[in-house]
């Protein structure tokens, strides 16, 4: 069984767990700390960094503020 990191969103926690991916997925996995099941899976070893990367490309997506393509003449 490999072990895998957590850390959690409510503590900030980070804990290591010994699980199946089937545990994982029926959300077996709770926090070492304050039991919360709001926890998020840390991957090593890939250059990830438990970082937000997901959540900029929302509002950086458009170059232009006032059409959504960014392809119209006053964008420029
Ligand atoms: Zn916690």
């Amino acid at each position: 069984m490999p072990n895998y990191d957590f850390e959690c969103q409510d503590c900030h926690k980070k804990f290591e767990v010994r699980a199946t991916i089937q545990e994982m997925e029926e959300g077996k996995i709770s926090c070492v700390e304050c039991k919360s099941k709001n926890i998020k899976r840390i991957f090593n070893g890939f250059g990830f960094s438990s970082g937000k990367t997901s959540s900029l490309s929302a509002s950086s997506s458009s170059p232009c503020s006032t059409c959504s393509s960014g392809s119209c003449s006053t964008c420029r």
